[in-house]
């Protein structure tokens, strides 16, 4: 009997918690509105796959110098980019959630860790993606130390992997 494309994937790439054979939570956390493109293609799997796909933006997608560039408000543009963040990740199968930090303004301390530690664990995720820590973006570092935090704080109880921007 031949095998499909996504079976053959599937036994040579399994997808981290696929193993547990139950439906999973999986979280990727962003900084950004369209952070969830450098690891949709896992996230795209997992959603296929029947499992529960939550992609977090801490920021709104209010990036000054996008909308300077695009001669448009501020508050447009973060419109805009919201929306076409909900469409991207409704097309496979995910949902989409802003969170309460400000782009290139996103900060990493007590109060930060705490809040994100309990919006995490109300998740109750099974695997978790965030991104690499030591790269360009500050964001996207503060995003990823934010998230590694949590998984800290929570004894590791879900899987966590950093995925590359
Ligand atoms: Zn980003």
């Amino acid at each position: 009997m031949q095998q499909s494309a996504a079976e053959t994937l599937k036994s040579i790439d399994p997808l981290p918690g696929a193993e547990k054979k139950h439906k999973l939570k999986v979280v990727f956390v962003g900084a950004h509105v369209d952070d969830w493109i450098f690891c949709v293609g896992t996230l795209a799997r997992y959603a296929r796959e029947g499992h529960d796909v939550l992609c977090l933006s801490f920021t709104p997608g209010d990036s000054q110098g996008m909308a300077s560039a695009r001669h448009m408000l501020l508050n447009q543009l973060a419109e805009l980019r919201q929306k076409d963040a909900r469409r991207g990740t409704s097309l496979f199968g995910a949902r989409f959630r802003i969170l309460d930090q400000n782009n290139q303004k996103m900060h990493v301390d007590p109060e930060a860790y705490i809040a994100f530690n309990k919006t995490l664990a109300a998740e109750r995720p099974d695997v978790v993606f965030s991104l690499w820590p030591l790269q360009f973006h500050p964001d996207h570092r503060a995003a990823g130390n934010l998230a590694y935090n949590s998984w800290l704080q929570s004894d590791m109880k879900f899987d966590f992997y950093f995925c590359e921007t």
